[in-house]
C-alpha cells in the first residue's frame, strides 16, 4: 500500500490524539476521588453502626430510668398515704406502730431508689456523650464525602472538556487523511492498541522495541510512499528525518 509521506506523518499526530483519548478514559475509570469516596463511605458505615449501637444503650438506660422513676413515684404515694393516715389520728395504737414501721422502711427504700436513679442517670449521661460523639463523627464523614464529591464533579468536568477537545482534533485529522490510509491505521489500532509509531533510533514508536538490522535495511530501501509496518507489533511505521535511515 502507498500513501503520501506527509499523510503518513499525520498519522503520528493521530496516534498522539488517540493516546490522549485513552489516557482520559483511563483517568475517568480511575478517579482518585472514587477511591477516597469508597473509603469514606466505609468509615461512615462503621461510624453509623457505632452510633446505632450507642443509641440502643441510651434507650436501655431510658427504659430503666423510667421504670425506676415509676417506682419512686409509687413509694412516695404510699408514704403520703401513710402520713395522711397518721395525721388523721383515727388509727389504733397497734396500727400506729405498724404505720410508723412501714414509713421507716418506705423512706429507706425511697433513698435507695433515688441513689440508684442518680447512678443510672450519670451512666446515661456518659453514654449520651458517646452517642453525640458518634453522631458528630458520622456527620463529619458525610461532609467530607460531599466535599470529595464536589471535587469529583470538577474532575469530571475537566475530563469532559479535554475529551471534547481531543474528539474535535481527531475529527479534523481524520478529515485530512486519505480514507484507505485511515482504514489501515484503524485496523492496526484495533489489533494492537496503537495504529502508528515513529521510527527513531532503530526503535518502533508504537511498541518501543528495537528493530532487526535486516528489516531496517529493507525499510531504508523502501520508497517514501510505501506504507511500512513494524515487524514486531504491526503498527504503521512512519519515517521522518528523525528516523536516521
Ligand atoms: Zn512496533
Amino acid at each position: 500500500m502507498n500513501a503520501d509521506p506527509a499523510a503518513q506523518r499525520q498519522l503520528l499526530d493521530l496516534a498522539d490524539v488517540d493516546a490522549e483519548i485513552a489516557r482520559l478514559a483511563h483517568r475517568l475509570r480511575h478517579l482518585p476521588e472514587d477511591v477516597e469516596i469508597a473509603e469514606l463511605e466505609k468509615a461512615a458505615a462503621a461510624e453509623h453502626d457505632e452510633s446505632v449501637k450507642v443509641s440502643i444503650v441510651v434507650e436501655d438506660f431510658d427504659r430503666d430510668i423510667k421504670k425506676l422513676e415509676h417506682e419512686v413515684d409509687q413509694t412516695r404515694l404510699r408514704e403520703e398515704k401513710d402520713r395522711a393516715l397518721l395525721q388523721a389520728g383515727t388509727v389504733g395504737a397497734k396500727q400506729l406502730r405498724e404505720l410508723e414501721h412501714e414509713l421507716g422502711s418506705l423512706e429507706r427504700r425511697q433513698t435507695a431508689l433515688e441513689d440508684d436513679l442518680l447512678e443510672l442517670m450519670e451512666k446515661r449521661e456518659a453514654v449520651q456523650l458517646d452517642q453525640q460523639r458518634a453522631e458528630a463523627a458520622v456527620n463529619a464523614t458525610r461532609e467530607k464525602i460531599e466535599t470529595v464529591q464536589r471535587r469529583r464533579e470538577e474532575s469530571l468536568k475537566d475530563v469532559e472538556v479535554a475529551r471534547r477537545r481531543t474528539a474535535g482534533q481527531r475529527e479534523d485529522l481524520v478529515g485530512q487523511l486519505p480514507g484507505d490510509l485511515y482504514s489501515e491505521y484503524e485496523r492496526r489500532r484495533s489489533a494492537s492498541g496503537v495504529g502508528a509509531g515513529l521510527l527513531r533510533a532503530r526503535r518502533c514508536g508504537a511498541c518501543r522495541l528495537e528493530l532487526d538490522r535486516g528489516f531496517l535495511d529493507r525499510v531504508g530501501k523502501a520508497a517514501p510512499e510505501s506504507v511500512i509496518h513494524c515487524d514486531e507489533c504491526g503498527a504503521i511505521l512512519v519515517r521522518t528525518n528523525e528516523s536516521g535511515l
